[in-house]
């Protein structure tokens, strides 16, 4: 059996009524009132879910060159999980994904290493 990295996104989605004199202003109060907190959304809102194939947010247009997942720096050494669905640079960038228990698992099974490219 081989391991896949699946990302499920859900979507939450409200509509609240709001009173101003135009658009521009009725997107600012709504705005406001989200970021203070007075309008959060939650499992009552839920409108759909989506699972699909996670693909790391930097698509590599050169096959001979790595980019970090995390920072995006160009790579010659670094970090290798799951056969280059993901690549960090340094410990930092690793650890702000995997614990070092988790990466030592990860190594275990062969699921990530360490390496260097030319
Ligand atoms: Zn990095």
């Amino acid at each position: 059996m081989k391991k896949y990295k699946i990302e499920i996104e859900e979507i939450l989605q409200r509509v609240v009524d709001v009173e101003a004199d135009n658009l521009a202003e009725a997107l600012d109060k709504v705005q406001e009132q989200y970021d203070n907190e007075e309008i959060t959304l939650d499992y009552n809102d839920f409108k759909d879910v989506d699972i699909r194939q996670y693909i790391p947010y930097i698509e590599m247009g050169n096959d001979d060159k790595r980019y970090c997942s995390e920072c995006g720096n160009e790579m010659t050494q670094g970090y290798c999980i799951n056969d280059g669905l993901e690549y960090y640079c340094n410990d930092d960038c690793l650890h702000k994904h995997y614990t070092q228990e988790e990466y030592d698992k990860m190594y275990d099974s062969d699921y990530a290493y360490w390496t260097e490219w030319e």
